[in-house]
């Protein structure tokens, strides 16, 4: 059976100070449920040595794809490694959008993360405009495509897809969970006609505004493993109960 996995995306948030509380909030009340936070990369070290032991894992929310040199302003994976990640968030629509990221820059960075042992959290999502003409599937399609090529459909075992619908995320306006079901379902059918076992194991998160009140409703569906979730994951009693609810 999969597993369900929720990941929160502080984004540019936090301070070591607002860190330190959520950390030590959500560490215990999560105790034997597996999750994970990807914090902005000056707090890598801080979230290590305060979930280091725990079933909490970390990671980052981007990665360079290049591994060392004049990249200035860039990560490599090696140092994420350094910090003990587990994880990184490639593609996010943040990143896609604000900072052009293409689906071919996407897919570098998900090998990069990949060959260096990490797993890389796609994103993949369409915009109010591409649902609203019909693309929506093309779009993912698309997203996934760009990967498969370059890592190949087996990557995908080692890897978490995050079905993000763009209009759901920070907006407060979330995916129904029948949105977000069809949505999965084709991602996971997508993959099964290229390999039906990686696409039974792959764990595909849900993002859009998530919160505790709707978060069990979401994770009933048979094709949604987790969440990925931004705001509400820098409350602690929010990210604990969508965690939780997971977990059920
Ligand atoms: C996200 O940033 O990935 C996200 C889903 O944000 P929010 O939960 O705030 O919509």
């Amino acid at each position: 059976m999969r597993k369900k996995l929720v990941a929160g995306n502080w984004k540019m948030h936090g301070s070591l100070a607002e860190n330190a509380a959520l950390l030590a909030a959500i560490k215990p009340a999560l105790t034997g449920i597996e999750a994970a936070v990807c914090v902005p990369f000056p707090y890598l070290g801080q979230a290590q040595a305060a979930l280091a032991g725990s079933s909490i894992a970390w990671g980052a929310q981007n990665v360079s794809e290049q591994a060392k040199g004049a990249f200035t302003g860039e990560v490599s994976t090696s140092m994420l490694l350094d910090f003990g990640c587990k994880y990184v968030i490639v593609g996010h629509s943040e990143r896609r959008s604000l900072y052009g990221e293409s689906d071919e820059l996407v897919a570098s960075k998900y090998l990069a993360a990949q060959a260096a042992g990490l797993t890389p959290i796609l994103c993949v999502g369409e915009s109010l405009d591409e649902r609203e003409s019909g693309v929506t599937e093309a779009v993912v399609s698309r997203q996934l495509d760009a990967v498969i090529k370059v890592a190949g459909v087996a990557s995908l075992a080692k890897a978490v897809v995050a079905y993000e619908p763009v209009w759901a995320i920070g907006t407060g306006k979330t995916a129904t969970p029948e949105q977000a079901q069809t949505v999965h379902a084709y991602i996971r059918g997508k993959v099964a006609t290229l390999d039906a076992g990686v696409a039974a194991q792959l764990i595909i998160q849900y993002g859009g505004s998530v919160k505790a009140a709707n978060a069990a409703e979401l994770m009933a569906q048979p094709d949604i493993d987790g969440g990925l979730i931004g705001g509400a994951s820098l409350v602690a009693d929010e990210f604990i109960a969508i965690c939780r609810a997971a977990a059920k």
